[in-house]
């Protein structure tokens, strides 16, 4: 009992249970997880630039060296999921990475507030690392800079204005870390890294700026298209994008392409985002009383229009959601947002116009809680009451995993009286991914030797494999799906492309707030299993003298059972408790209470599973006296 740690209760000692620690089930889940942790701490001071390995204590194979005329493509993210997307090329000694994002949280890492792509491959390489190129501002594409650019060496970033911006700003935030290397680049034009000439072609998204990327080599260019979709009429794209895909492609001999999965199962082409523009404009002419329009703050090609139609309609603007204000910003600064000063009022002035001329942008269009249209609708904003002649407009799809919050906040909306307008009722949103159809004619001005998908779940580049073969007659050979952290190769001088059998690491890489040092694999599991399972502590004092128990162990629970109404099982628990100690203690002098407690983690779990299919994280709390 030396050295357990004790608090302050007179005459007891207190030896808290560690015992849960070695619940069988848990060590398992540990020894199953390859996780490592980022701690916020890591936004600089002492250990900026210091990369640790970023796993432990095993992960990633070892990696053949990279012959001379072959190219290596990493995908370290986003082709699991919608998220943390990062790319890396490699050819001769030159490494170009494209995009650094980060994927929020899911069911499966409660509590964290990010994961990150796992980038102990560049991290092992990071003198040959040329550059980072960030094809537009979205977070899941350049969410994970402030994270892991301290890692990589810090390698120079080049990206369009806009980008720049938006990652500057977000850099503001982290303080400590040193300046990024922002290279703005200009239209057509073409960089030098390493060996290696690179170009860039305008793509369609959400936001401004968004661009691809042309990578050339001696046996073909490699093509990244970033997050794409048409500008079209009815499946004719525009007259600029033809020419824009015309001036890119035309004359180039693309090796490999890489391209967004996201909404390729979706049949045809996506609604135009004009045709969105089209419908919010007819409802900004025409809506009686105050008009709320939630949308995402990174659909900043909107917001601009919104704010454009307001001015035409002699409407005034108010702004409410801390990220919206903080873009829209950025797009005044940089000319993109040209409506004048008096449109853009501010919540105090709402009351000095009749309700007719007033449109509000909130954040909040998924139900998140502290946004403030959910603010609104539970009538916790200080400043804008929901009335029976307001309507609203939810300017966005339903992410999968908010349904539940979405309809919470219809619902107290429309209990409020207002009137609201949603994707499913009237065309007021379209993603910015693009459709089969309009993938496959991006395939077709593109015309790859070899195609991998990106950006998407598995099933999603599967099905965007099919598109490729589809579009262009590539053969199931010419097709790669990767993982993440797939090693990809294309070999002899541009000839076949491969999936090698070894794997760069691959082990989740995760940002939380709270946690600390190296025991944050196990405060994961802890977490899964108080959600799934609940927690059973037992609180019992022992006779030093004799091993027994004084009274009968005193027993709390959450989230495991009804304990009132479980009175038989609890009986039965407390029996096992007390014989568990009278044997555990038999002989000893002193007592060994880690022992103690260990045995009776172990007995109560296993009984506790038999009884009740559960596996709740059991501690005991035990005091001798
Ligand atoms: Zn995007
Ligand atoms: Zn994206």
């Amino acid at each position: 009992m030396a050295g357990a740690p004790t608090n302050g209760v007179a005459g007891h000692r207190i030896v808290l249970g560690k015992g849960a620690r070695k619940h069988p089930e848990m060590v398992k889940h540990i020894a199953g997880a390859r996780m490592n942790v980022i701690r916020k701490d890591d936004r600089g001071g002492k250990r900026r630039g210091a990369p640790r390995p970023a796993t432990e204590p095993k992960d990633g194979d070892v990696i053949p060296p990279l012959a001379p005329d072959s190219i290596r493509i990493v995908p370290l993210g986003g082709v699991e999921e919608i998220g943390r997307n990062m790319t890396a090329i490699e050819f001769g000694n030159d490494i170009i990475v494209i995009d650094i994002g980060f994927q929020f949280r899911d069911e499966n890492t409660p509590g964290i507030d990010y994961i990150l792509p796992n980038t102990k491959y560049l991290e092992e390489r990071q003198d040959r690392i040329r550059a980072v190129i960030i094809t537009h501002g979205h977070l899941d594409h350049i969410g994970g800079i402030p994270y892991i650019m301290p890692r990589i060496g810090n390698p120079p970033v080049f990206t369009r204005l806009l980008t720049s911006v938006l990652i500057q700003k977000r850099q503001e935030e982290f303080p400590h870390l040193p300046t990024l290397n922002m290279k703005v680049i200009e239209k057509n034009e073409t960089i030098t890294l390493g060996k290696l000439h690179v170009k860039f072609f305008a793509v369609t998204h959400t936001i401004p700026d968004a661009m691809g990327v042309i990578i050339e080599t001696p046996y073909g260019s490699i093509v990244h298209t970033g997050d794409l979709k048409l500008d079209h009429t009815a499946g004719i794209p525009s007259e600029n994008e033809v020419a824009e895909y015309e001036r890119a492609f035309k004359n180039e001999k693309v090796l490999l392409l890489m391209a967004d999965s996201t909404n390729v199962e979706n049949p045809g082409f996506s609604i135009p985002e004009k045709q969105v523009h089209k419908n919010i404009e007819e409802i900004i002419k025409n809506v009686k009383g105050r008009l709320i329009i939630a949308t995402f703050s990174s659909l900043l090609e909107r917001l601009i229009k919104i704010i454009d139609f307001a001015e035409t309609y002699n409407k005034k603007v108010v702004v409410e959601g801390r990220s919206m204000k903080s873009n829209l910003e950025i797009c005044k600064h940089l000319g993109l947002l040209k409506a004048k000063k008096e449109t853009m009022i501010s919540t105090d002035d709402m009351d000095n116009y009749p309700p007719d001329r007033i449109i509000i942008l909130a954040t909040g269009a998924q139900g998140d809680e502290f946004a403030a249209m959910m603010r609104m609708s539970n009538k916790t904003h200080a400043k804008v009451k929901i009335t029976p002649r307001d309507t609203i407009m939810l300017s966005s799809s339903v992410i999968p995993g908010n349904e539940r919050a979405v309809q919470k906040l219809k619902d107290n909306l429309s209990r409020q009286g207002a009137h609201i307008i949603h994707y499913r009722i009237a065309d007021v949103h379209s993603s910015g991914h693009a459709n089969r159809d309009e993938t496959a004619w991006i395939h077709k001005q593109i015309k790859p030797k070899f195609f991998m998908p990106v950006h998407g779940y598995h099933y999603m580049l599967r099905v965007h494999g099919d598109v490729a073969k589809e579009a262009n007659g590539l053969k199931e050979e010419d097709v790669i799906i990767p993982d993440n952290s797939s090693i990809i190769e294309i070999q002899n001088g541009g000839q076949k492309i491969v999936k090698l059998k070894e794997k760069a690491a691959s082990g989740l890489v995760l940002v939380d707030g709270f946690s600390v040092g190296s025991v944050q694999d196990v405060v994961i599991r802890d977490r899964q299993m108080l959600a799934q399972d609940g927690i059973f502590i037992i609180f019992g004092i022992i006779n030093n003298q004799n091993g027994k128990l004084k009274k009968s162990p005193d027993i709390i629970s959450r989230g495991f059972v009804y304990l009132r109404e479980s009175q038989e099982l609890l009986h039965e628990v407390r029996l096992l408790i007390k014989e568990t100690i009278e044997r555990a203690t038999r002989g000893q002098n002193p007592i060994n209470v880690d022992f103690v407690k260990d045995t009776i983690t172990d007995a109560v779990s296993k009984f506790l599973l038999q009884k009740t299919a559960k596996r709740p994280m059991v501690i005991p709390v035990i005091l001798t006296i």
